[in-house]
């Protein structure tokens, strides 16, 4: 894998009170992603389907960069992002890796991005 392809990713924790994520360690989460994984960054978004979270990937979206997303279903993430990715050239099905991290432990959460970019072929250790 060439670096181009190393993904960003962006953990989506549903404005922070949702449920589903409390069995995780948010902040444990995210920096082993950004810190063990080889990704091009991690961070932590608010609520990604809202307007403001549109605004958000058109603005750091770039072709060349797939992202990884952790958050909800993969279904669901690929309908609520369609517009931002078509905007900035980007094919959701091809450049957004949606995993769906709820109810998991950290280390749930960790294994199964590890997994996702793997299959994606994304995951350059
Ligand atoms: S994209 Fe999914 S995880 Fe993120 S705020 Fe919307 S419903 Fe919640």
């Amino acid at each position: 894998m060439s670096d181009s392809r190393r993904p960003g990713f962006v953990m989506c924790v549903c404005t922070g009170k949702c449920p589903g994520f409390e069995k995780m360690d948010i902040w444990d989460f995210i920096n082993q992603v950004r810190m063990e994984l080889p990704v091009e960054y991690g961070i932590i978004h608010p609520q990604l389907c809202e307007e403001d979270g549109d605004r958000y990937l058109e603005q750091t979206l770039r072709q060349g960069t797939p992202i990884v997303v952790g958050g909800c279903a993969p279904r669901m993430q690929r309908k609520m992002f369609r517009d931002a990715f078509e905007k900035k050239g980007l094919d959701v099905e091809k450049d957004l890796i949606p995993i769906d991290v709820r109810d998991m432990t950290t280390e749930e959460a960790v294994s199964k991005v590890i997994e996702a970019m793997k299959e994606n072929g994304v995951y350059d250790d």
